[in-house]
């Protein structure tokens, strides 16, 4: 049975031929130690997942023919998660996690109390395509560029409904069952919490539901993954 999964930007078809990158020919020849004749599964996001075998695999490519199909396409629903980016190690941290809980999006936000001004974007979407790879999804959420949240306020589609985790409503947690269902974003702050102008400004928008992840203040990771459970479990494919 082929265990190792790889995510290949290509169409899959039945028959297709897939040539390697030299990054994805190196992992499985001298990582994983394959050759001509191993089976593997790939997905490339859109096409669901796909028996493949290794036709060629030298040292910077080699070719793979898909098969058949093993698993159908599967996306999750329609949830964004923006957040505030923070240390490497947690930002990575949230990227893996979300992707795993089925996030169709993620967006890094710049906030008034971010701590972090950059991002590497390249370094976020690889992690998001490792968890799918190692969660046995068939899809990769796309990683944004960070965006100041004033301008993605500015030009928000009120259609898609924020869900704002504000800690200075740390309290009894929200029930989300009650919200109407549809495109939503979970809104995750920094380290440093929300500032009063962001909290102005976010509690006069309509399209913004203010809620508590409880009684205790956590960490931007984890409310990350908290707020993804609550409303994976409330509105979205968890039930
Ligand atoms: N420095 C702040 C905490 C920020 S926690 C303080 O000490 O008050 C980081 C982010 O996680 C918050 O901005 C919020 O989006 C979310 N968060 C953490 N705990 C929460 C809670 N109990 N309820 C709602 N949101 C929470």
């Amino acid at each position: 049975m082929a265990k190792i999964r790889l995510f290949i930007d290509h169409p899959l078809a039945q028959g297709q031929g897939v040539a390697l990158t030299p990054d994805q020919a190196h992992y499985l020849g001298s990582v994983m130690r394959q050759g001509p004749g191993d089976a593997l599964l790939v997905f490339n996001g859109r096409d669901g997942e796909w028996l493949a075998r290794i036709e060629r695999l030298a040292k910077r490519g080699g070719d793979l023919v898909s098969l058949r199909q093993s698993a159908p396409q599967r996306n999750p629903p329609d949830l964004w998660l923006l957040f505030a980016p923070i240390k490497k190690a947690r930002t990575d941290f949230i990227v893996e996690k979300a992707a795993e809980m089925g996030a169709a999006r993620i967006v890094p936000v710049q906030t008034d109390h971010t701590n972090s001004e950059r991002i590497r974007q390249d370094r976020l979407q690889a992690h998001a395509i490792e968890a799918a790879e190692q969660c046995g999804g068939t899809f990769v959420p796309e990683v944004a560029e960070l965006t100041p949240l004033g301008r993605l306020l500015d030009g928000w589609d009120p259609a898609r409904r924020i869900l704002w985790a504000d800690e200075a409503l740390a309290g009894p947690a929200a029930t989300l069952a009650a919200l109407p269902r549809g495109p939503w974003a979970i809104l995750i702050g920094p380290e440093g919490g929300w500032s009063e102008s962001e909290r102005a400004r976010l509690g006069a928008l309509a399209h913004v539901t203010r809620v508590s992840l409880g009684p205790r203040i956590l960490r931007a990771d984890t409310a990350a993954v908290a707020s993804l459970a609550l409303w994976q479990a409330a509105l979205g494919d968890w039930g």
